[in-house]
């Protein structure tokens, strides 16, 4: 394909045009596959850039229908991970584009080498917890963040360009306690939304991959649609007693990891047996009881039990959502892996 007539339509707008070479150089990193990073995953593809790292930990379920682009009800039945199935349609999209899939939850452990090489980080994350992780990993390597947060029929925006810009410390020194601030799951989203926090990561970054983006750029971006309240409110680069600007990584060196367990955990438990599982065997006894919807794939297999989602990796891990008693994991463990 002629990439001059392929990309025509971005290099003719002189803003996005002047950049497009600096896109199409550069590896973004996207952390979290759903509405927000699905709709940049899909808009980078088209940009043709040269290196698009998804990560993710969940797999595809209906529930993401209604408001991931990315995802079709075929990924959904086959209960696929969101970064395999992302990178299906990503490669039928723009296959110059190099995919790296990592399915995987974000840690402060592999953050440097899920994220090694980046150009940009991008994330559409519904875990503030796993933010500071990365606002963390973002001020110590010195690569620009664009983070973006959309619930209900909210939003916000903020770019943080190192050493220009303050952080998401600075603002907020510590993250909010679970369960205090509204999520996408527990309180919906007005997808259109998600398309204008995309135009506005997407904006930024292109500023700032040509090198335009200055001290004055620093400011959140917010917007409120039922009030229609539109805000930008001009922030004032790295703030003198921000730990993180000072060069105190707390998050990184795991200062905070009791309260990642904690809202990590929350909703979700996961257990690692420590030996392989005979997937096989496992969907066969499922099958045979009754109350059990299987998704098996080639990753993992996806089982519902009511309310209750099992995902169960021939590694030994297994994850449990859907449910508060995190001791349904060991008695599904007890009952179906027999130990
Ligand atoms: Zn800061």
């Amino acid at each position: 394909m002629d990439p001059e007539q392929r990309y025509s339509r971005l290099s003719r707008y002189a803003p996005l045009g002047a950049v497009l070479p600096r896109w199409q150089e550069s590896h973004c990193v996207l952390i979290g596959l759903g509405g927000l990073g699905g709709g940049l995953a899909l808009l980078l593809a088209r940009f043709g850039v040269r290196k698009l790292t998804l990560i993710d930990r969940d797999t595809v379920g209906c529930e993401n229908l209604g408001h991931q682009a990315l995802f079709t009800e075929q990924h959904a039945s086959q209960g696929l991970p969101k970064v395999q199935a992302a990178a299906e349609v990503l490669a039928a999209i723009n296959p110059a584009v190099e995919l790296d899939p990592q399915f995987a939850e974000l840690t402060r452990h592999n953050i440097a080498t899920l994220c090694a090489g980046a150009t940009l980080l991008f994330d559409g994350l519904d875990s503030y917890f796993t933010r500071y992780i990365v606002n963390d990993h973002a001020l110590h390597s010195g690569i620009p963040w664009l983070s973006a947060g959309v619930v209900r029929g909210e939003l916000s925006v903020r770019a943080v360009l190192p050493g220009v810009t303050g952080c998401l410390r600075c603002l907020l020194r510590d993250p909010p306690p679970p369960g205090s601030v509204p999520t996408c799951s527990a309180e919906g989203v007005f997808p259109p939304l998600l398309g204008v926090a995309n135009a506005l990561q997407l904006e930024q970054a292109g500023r700032i991959l040509g090198a335009t983006f200055t001290a004055e750029d620093d400011a959140l971006y917010s917007l409120d649609l039922p009030d229609w309240r539109i805000q930008r409110l001009q922030l004032s680069g790295p703030q003198p007693d921000c730990p993180a600007c000072s060069g105190n990584y707390d998050f990184l060196g795991g200062q905070y990891d009791q309260q990642a367990v904690a809202a990590c955990s929350e909703g979700r438990f996961e257990l690692e047996l420590g030996t392989d599982i005979d997937m096989a065997g496992l969907a066969r006894r499922l099958a045979e009881e009754s109350g059990w919807q299987l998704r098996p794939n080639r990753w993992c297999l996806v089982a519902d039990y009511g309310s209750e989602r099992y995902t169960v990796f021939p590694s030994g891990k297994l994850v449990l959502s859907g449910t508060d008693d995190g001791s349904r994991l060991n008695h599904f463990v007890a009952v179906w892996l027999g130990s």
